[in-house]
């Protein structure tokens, strides 16, 4: 495929990157996982000691922003801030906390949102996201939205974590989940909504493996 853009969207820990992933391979497109690059924001900007639980130093991100170097590697998956790798980094507990309150941010999300289209220019991909459908690439050749039941999600995620070396429990991950589900849905700027174009999928009951049959057949039939 060539030039193809396909936006998935959707709740958090729905399947989106494992199966934005595998339809790129599959169609021989790049990989783009926005989320990395908002939680790469994050881990710098805890690092700078700019955000903590009652403080958010918005002066100072939106400064440090000029000299910030964020970078996705599609081929790799590999995520580096400033030159340096933090791909398992942002998987933190304190990251997740705390990415919500930074992807609201309306300078953040410009910045972000002229990378993520300069991406497009070169050549085809998926990208996963919340506004992917809706504000990134309005124009995308398909769109999917994500959903699944909380507790299904948050065990999933809890494994994932877990394979990882990343410590959590159940309650913390459903907690973390859903007060992101509410702070992404609830933001002035690029809410986590559906497109009216795009093509709901539930994963609750579904494995992988039918996840994407179904979507394979949903863009075989378009
Ligand atoms: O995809 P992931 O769950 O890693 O995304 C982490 C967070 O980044 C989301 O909860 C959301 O706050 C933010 N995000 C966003 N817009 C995107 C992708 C992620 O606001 N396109």
């Amino acid at each position: 495929m060539d030039k193809v853009i396909i936006a998935i969207d959707g709740f958090a820990s729905t399947g989106k990157s494992t199966l934005a992933k595998k339809l790129s391979q599959h169609l021989g497109l790049r990989y783009v996982d926005s989320g990395a690059l908002f939680r790469g924001i994050t881990f710098w900007v805890l690092k700078n000691g700019w955000v903590s639980d009652d403080n958010l130093n918005e002066l100072a991100i939106e400064k440090g922003l000029d000299n910030l170097n964020i970078f996705f590697d599609s081929v790799t998956n590999i995520l580096s801030v400033n030159g340096i790798d933090v791909t398992e980094a942002i998987r933190s507990k304190e990251v997740s906390a705390q990415v919500s309150q930074i992807a609201k941010l309306s300078f953040v999300r410009s910045f972000l949102l002229n990378q993520q289209r300069q991406m497009s220019l070169r050549a085809g991909l998926v990208m996963d996201g919340r506004d992917i459908g809706t504000v990134v690439f309005p124009n995308a050749d398909f769109k999917f939205f994500f959903t699944a039941k909380p507790e299904v999600r948050a065990q999933r995620r809890l494994e994932e974590m877990e394979a990882s070396g990343h410590q959590a429990n159940f309650a913390d991950v459903l907690k973390n989940i859903l007060d992101r589900d509410r702070i992404d849905s609830q933001r002035k700027i690029s809410p986590l909504k559906k497109a009216a174009d795009a093509i709901e999928i539930n994963t609750s009951e579904l494995s992988l493996e039918q996840a994407f049959d179904l979507l394979i057949a949903k863009i075989n039939t378009k």
